[in-house]
């Protein structure tokens, strides 16, 4: 363990705590760090800093934005009665991609799940049920093709529908299992094309 200098031990430390990255590719990593100038290591650390302090969540949809109100939410052009619900900032991305959804988001930042001891008001469900008004005509459940992700999209759907909110659930275009960040374009926008009434 003490084959490394104090500040190097310190950097691999760091890079381990990154998801997929073992101790030797922190290692690989630290050492790749070493070899940056001055310059690139400032550029790299600033990188970081900047990220963590301008990126917020939208105050109204809750996706990741470097402004109150996101550039989906401030659209005039998008369909405001209709709002996706997704777990991940990265799910939103995976759908504008596809081209074929012009209605509103909303980011749940995770999933109902009893085993990680996530309950409903760990995720922003609360804040989607204050944001849904009259001009609200359909709520999309995108939320992924999983055991939480289906919980979550049951749950919702049991609060919203006495509403008189239509609810629909995508299709299963998407593996089972799977992750919609994983799903290619064509798999999702099927996936929203043939969503069905929950
Ligand atoms: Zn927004």
């Amino acid at each position: 363990m003490d084959y490394y200098i104090a500040p190097l031990a310190r950097l691999i430390e760091q890079f381990e705590k990154l998801p997929g990255i073992g101790r030797k590719s922190a290692r690989r990593l630290a050492f790749h760090i070493l070899g940056f100038s001055m310059e690139e290591a400032e550029s790299f650390a600033d990188a970081i800093i900047s990220a963590k302090k301008l990126v917020k969540y939208c105050s109204i949809c809750q996706n990741i934005s470097d402004t109150d109100v996101c550039s989906v939410c401030s659209d005039e052009k998008r369909d405001k009665s209709v709002i996706c619900v997704m777990e991940s900032p990265k799910d939103v991305i995976s759908l504008e991609k596809t081209g074929e959804y012009n209605g509103l988001y909303h980011v749940l930042h995770g999933a109902i799940s009893p085993m990680d001891d996530i309950s409903p008001e760990d995720i922003k469900i609360p804040e989607l049920l204050s944001r849904i008004g009259s001009s609200v005509k359909e709520v999309i459940m995108a939320t992924n093709p999983n055991i939480e992700g289906e919980a979550t999209a049951m749950y919702i759907s049991k609060l919203i529908k006495p509403l008189g909110i239509k609810v629909t659930r995508i299709a299963h275009g998407v593996p089972v299992g799977g992750d919609l960040e994983y799903a290619d374009e064509i798999t999702l926008s099927r996936a929203i094309q043939g969503r069905l009434e929950m």
